[in-house]
């Protein structure tokens, strides 16, 4: 247990939602940030603090430096921050490269790379024993995509996680004696609203058989990792990747 702050960005649905619930019945003061859904941000505060835990609900597109640094600014009068989980991400409509226009791989990388990269700064900033601070984690929401390439699919999502495998290993040796642990989940098929998003509800469900264990993955499972990599009983861990995906 912790009374640290956790942030979540993309806390307000699917995976995000799960951590935030599951860190706050850890203990952790939730910043549940979310990009347009207010009301499911503010749903997630409210189960949180019906089951006695602090939460709060923060605007903040990871794709504008200026709401990022509000967000961690809210964060701040909050508690000390101990986690950072760099959650928020989008797919696309599945199309080949060739058909891919240079706003949708430039919002691709907006969101899911250079946002990740960004919140990291602000938590390397504050976490830092380097910069006075007590040290903490992040965990980085990476994807099998990043292993598989997805042809076919979105081949701009899968190289937007394979960034963040780089990402976590690199940030993870830069500030492994400064307090700062850094680790990546790589989901699977997960059962969340990504896959409408991408014009494919019953995406996960469609390729449950592709998978070894041959279901779709839940958000606690995913949750329930991410939570792990957290706590001090993975206090060994850093600039590591886990696949939490049916054995995809
Ligand atoms: P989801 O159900 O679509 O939820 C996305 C969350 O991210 C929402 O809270 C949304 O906020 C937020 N968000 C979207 N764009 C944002 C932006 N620009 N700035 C800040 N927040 C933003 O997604 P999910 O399936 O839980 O996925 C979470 C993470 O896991 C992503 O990084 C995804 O790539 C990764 N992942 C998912 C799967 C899977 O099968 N589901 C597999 C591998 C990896 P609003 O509620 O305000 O829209």
């Amino acid at each position: 247990m912790t009374d640290k702050v956790v942030i979540i960005t993309g806390g307000s649905r699917g995976i995000g939602r799960a951590t935030a619930l599951a860190a706050a019945a850890r203990g952790f003061r939730v910043v549940v940030g979310y990009a347009s859904n207010e009301a499911a941000a503010k749903q997630v505060v409210g189960a949180i603090e019906a089951k006695n835990g602090t939460a709060i609900a923060v605007k903040c597109d990871v794709a504008k430096e200026s709401d990022i640094l509000a967000l961690f600014k809210a964060a701040d009068a909050f508690g000390v921050l101990g986690a950072l989980v760099n959650n928020a991400g989008i797919v696309g409509p599945s199309m080949r490269v060739e058909d891919m226009s240079f706003e949708r791989i430039q919002r691709m990388m907006a969101v899911n790379v250079t946002g990740s990269i960004l919140c990291a700064r602000e938590a390397v900033k504050r976490m830092s024993t380097r910069n006075g601070g007590k040290g903490g984690v992040i965990v980085n929401l990476s994807s099998v995509a990043a292993k598989l390439g997805s042809p076919n699919t979105y081949v701009d999502y899968a190289a937007s996680k394979g960034a963040i495998d780089s990402f976590t290993v690199g940030l993870g040796h830069e500030v492994a004696d400064e307090g700062i642990r850094v680790a990546a989940i790589r989901p699977g098929l997960i059962d969340t609203e990504i896959h409408a998003s991408g014009g494919e509800p019953d995406r996960a469900h469609r390729l449950s058989q592709t998978v070894p264990m041959k279901r779709v993955g839940t958000v606690e499972e995913i949750a329930n990792a991410i939570v792990w990599l957290m706590s001090d009983d993975a206090s060994y861990v850093t600039s590591a990747i886990l696949d939490v995906s049916g054995g995809r």
